[in-house]
């Protein structure tokens, strides 16, 4: 059931992450700080407004 799914895990808006991500809607790449404590909190797209971000 999660074949789709497992690969494109969605996390929102204000999520601490770590990673590459791209928009869900239109792709615009974010990724986290290469620092040690490198935690970025997923802002809202600023193409697009989107909350949705897949992580690559
Ligand atoms: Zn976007």
């Amino acid at each position: 059931m999660a074949t789709d799914a497992a690969k494109d895990v969605v996390h929102c808006t204000g999520e601490e992450v770590r990673g590459d991500f791209r928009c869900a809607k239109c792709d615009l790449l974010i990724r986290s700080p290469g620092e040690a404590d490198g935690v970025l909190v997923l802002p809202i797209c600023t193409l697009c407004g989107s909350e949705n971000w897949r992580r690559i």
